[in-house]
């Protein structure tokens, strides 16, 4: 038994309302996104406004309150009940400083904003979300200040995606990162190997056939499809998750380049296995699920291109590829060579491994300009076209490709993208561990032994959910915290070597 002292005990029954409300959110979620009817959108978004309500609410009830303090005095706690102390108290922390005023304006401008930004985007008219986008950034400004800082007012909004993340700490690694991935990329434009148009990027599939390469490889990672897991269709690909024995992933399917949608799958089932691989003691209780955004995204990574985008896993499951009629006759090494095209490109997403934190760092750069108030909203379009030239060297000739791309700051997720790059350096640090301690990752998956990489993770991460603070599990499984010479190292193996 992990939860054994009396006034945890009493914490955790009284906090098993909270998670049931979170469980009731993530299904309307999932079905938000999947299968609700369209016209469905208005009352969802009323209820889930209300259930959270509730749930902060039940959090900062008196009753509630008073177990929590007296639970943090307690003497002798063990790791996991610590963990739930800390994760309760800074949620607590966070419901309190902001005042309910800033909360209900915060949530009716980025719902009305997310709106305008859409049709923003696309009719390529800035003006219809400019309006929107300042009002964001003063009332996320206003948002730092009631969270507090010590150093800058971004550590406030980096805190809650990456906890105890501070710009000072992304600004060194970005430091690190930016003359070196721009070298990377010289040399690999250079010598055109990766970065010629490859014709399956434009070459259409059947749906059927992909879908199979999914359920093959996801049958192959052991993915629990059906018992515990789920995989459908949205919009977007993204993954939720209910409880540990109930994560959902999503993919789509555009017809054309399929690894596409390969990735999208490979790239959730990162994050779902996280989810699933949680200690089963911890249901309930708010340390079960994944800790921070970077730690999780480093799970989605390390599937996606450490694994998937390798020469063993293109090896290990050529004839399962194959099953998609644009590779049928294609070897191995064109696909290896399909699955790793480099390319300065305008949009985010659909950026390769050596170009994506790229456009990170243009966004770190941009927010903390918007949030010290350095630079206004109107100056923000001729800031992002000159820093997307300086950074890649291409230049957007619109909005839609340039600052209206992404839907982040519409929500008023200021302070997010930066978990993308975390998860990335990380992804690649892990890999570098588990190589040495296993003894040979890609001997693994050639062999297709997925298992051992599997148990690896959840002895390393998963099993823990939310026990430790990011920074304290990494030192704790790898004796060092977030380090980006890993990453640099992987992509000169791999791409000038
Ligand atoms: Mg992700």
């Amino acid at each position: 038994m992990y939860f054994e002292n009396e006034v945890i005990k009493d914490l955790l029954r009284l906090y098993r309302r909270v998670w049931a409300l979170s469980h009731a959110m993530s299904v309307m979620g999932w079905d938000l996104e999947t299968y609700m009817p369209a016209e469905g959108v208005e009352e969802r978004s009323v209820a889930h406004a209300e259930l959270s309500l509730m749930a902060q609410e039940l959090l900062l009830r008196r009753e509630f309150l008073e177990v929590l303090e007296k639970a943090s005095k307690q003497e002798s706690l063990n790791d996991y009940e610590e963990g739930v102390v800390r994760v309760l108290e800074r949620e607590v922390r966070i419901a309190k400083a902001l005042p309910p005023r800033l909360v209900e304006e915060l949530a009716r401008v980025t719902q009305e904003g997310r709106v305008a930004w859409k049709v923003a985007r696309e009719k390529n008219d800035l003006e219809v979300f400019r309006p929107y986008l300042e009002k964001i950034v003063n009332l996320t400004r206003e948002k730092a200040n009631y969270l507090g800082f010590k150093e800058h007012p971004y550590d406030a909004l980096l805190d809650l995606y990456e906890e105890g993340m501070t710009t000072r700490d992304v600004d060194t690694m970005f430091t690190y990162l930016e003359p070196r991935l721009r070298k990377v990329l010289d040399k690999v434009l250079s010598e055109g190997r990766y970065s010629a148009d490859h014709p399956l990027e434009k070459e259409k599939y059947l749906r059927e056939e992909a879908e199979k390469l999914n359920l093959a490889i996801l049958e192959a990672f052991g993915f629990p499809l059906g018992k515990r897991a789920r995989l459908d269709v949205s919009a977007h690909p993204f993954t939720i998750n209910m409880g540990v024995r109930d994560v959902r992933i999503t993919t789509r399917y555009e017809g054309y380049d399929f690894k596409r949608t390969l990735f999208s799958v490979i790239h959730e089932f990162g994050h779902a296995l996280y989810e699933l691989q949680i200690d089963e003691e911890l249901r309930y209780t708010p340390v079960g699920s994944g800790v921070s955004l970077g730690i999780h995204e480093s799970q989605s990574r390390f599937w996606e291109n450490v694994i998937g985008r390798s020469r063993a896993f293109v090896n290990a499951f050529i004839d399962l590829i194959r099953l998609v009629s644009p590779a049928r006759n294609r070897d191995p090494e064109d696909i290896y060579v399909y699955f790793n095209t480099v390319k300065p490109s305008l949009i985010r997403v659909d950026a390769d491994e050596v170009t994506y934190n790229l456009h990170i760092i243009l966004r770190f750069k941009l927010e903390k300009l918007m949030i010290t108030g350095e630079v206004k909203v109107n100056e923000l379009p001729e800031l992002w076209n000159n820093e997307m030239e300086n950074l890649l060297g291409v230049r957007p000739k619109n909005y839609s490709e340039g600052l209206l791309q992404d839907i982040h700051w519409s929500m008023g997720s200021i302070g997010y993208f930066p978990t993308y790059t975390l998860g990335t350096l990380l992804s690649s640090q892990i890999a570098h561990h588990m190589d040495r301690d296993l003894k040979g990752l890609y001997t693994h998956v050639i062999n297709k032994d997925f298992q051992v990489i599997k148990d690896y993770l959840r002895e390393k991460i998963h099993r823990w959910g939310s026990v430790y603070p990011p920074k304290k599990l990494l030192l704790k499984s790898f004796s060092e915290t977030y380090n980006p010479e890993y990453f640099v190292r992987y992509l000169e193996e791999k791409f000038l070597s």
